[in-house]
């Protein structure tokens, strides 16, 4: 049985971890929740998985969020002091980091110092400190394992192979809904477009990110600071198909 924290479970990275977490139960236990400002969805996820332990962004939310529980055993926590109690709980095994944004840096942070596995959603982790917590993943020897898709996907296809083998990885975007857009018309679009990602639905910042290429910029700064690709140098070689090869 793995006891998991998840950090950002009303997001969509933590309601798709939730429906396995639902679908497998004699596998994953949930310890804690931590959510914004989306209480309702926090009332339903508490009905449904029981936590120990919930947080959510500031005080006046978690006095509203109390009142709906009326009863329960679930402890209600706020403020950065709150996800990290979560992402420390004495019985978790692993933290799923999935809040968006800078916010999701202080407790994934103390997960690592508690000697917690992560599975690392939040890439705004590694980009704002990603120097920091690898040295950390490795003083604490805790495992981090990747669960943005493309670096998932890197770090299974290197799993029994030797990185010192590998000559060059390419990340390679599409651009979402923009794809084949020309520049005047690229001129037009409004954000309710961008919005509109053809393949996924995921949180709006990762939306408007990967319609405007930002997210695949954050991406390489990412793949940079895992251990597997330290030391080396990225470039970005095309604005439709952006790579990072060691040269
Ligand atoms: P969402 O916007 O869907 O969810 C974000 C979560 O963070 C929600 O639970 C939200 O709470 C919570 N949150 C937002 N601000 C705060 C705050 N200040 N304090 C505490 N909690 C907060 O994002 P995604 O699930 O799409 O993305 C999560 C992370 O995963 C991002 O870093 C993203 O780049 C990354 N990622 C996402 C992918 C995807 O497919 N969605 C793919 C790869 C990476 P609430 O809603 O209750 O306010």
């Amino acid at each position: 049985m793995k006891n998991l924290t998840i950090l950002g479970s009303t997001g969509s990275i933590g309601v798709s971890t939730l429906e396995i977490v639902a679908a497998h139960p004699e596998k994953f236990k949930v310890i804690a929740l931590t959510a914004g400002e989306n209480l309702d969805l926090l009332k339903e996820q508490i009905n449904a998985f029981a936590p120990q332990l919930v947080a959510v962004k500031n005080e006046e939310l978690a006095l509203k969020l109390e009142r709906m529980l009326s009863g329960r055993k679930t402890a209600v926590m706020h403020g950065v002091a709150g996800m990290i109690a979560a992402a420390t709980a004495s019985d978790t095994h692993m933290v799923v980091a999935a809040i968006v944004g800078a916010a999701g840096l202080l407790p994934t942070a103390a997960a690592i110092e508690a000697g917690k596995d992560i599975a690392l959603a939040n890439k705004e982790t590694l980009v704002t400190a990603g120097r920091l917590i690898m040295d950390m993943v490795k003083a604490r020897g805790v495992k981090l394992y990747p669960v943005d898709s493309e670096h998932s996907a890197v770090f299974q296809s290197l799993q029994g192979h030797r990185k010192e083998d590998v000559r060059r990885i390419i990340l390679t975007a599409s651009g979402g809904p923009f794809l084949n857009l020309s520049g005047e018309k690229l001129a037009q679009v409004t954000v309710k477009d961008a919005l509109n990602h053809p393949n996924w639905s995921m949180g709006q910042k990762i939306t408007i990110d990967s319609a405007s290429m930002m997210n695949k910029g954050l991406e390489v700064i990412e793949a940079r600071c895992c251990s597997t690709c330290r030391q080396r140098k990225f470039r970005l070689i095309s604005i439709r198909k952006v790579s990072f090869i060691p040269w």
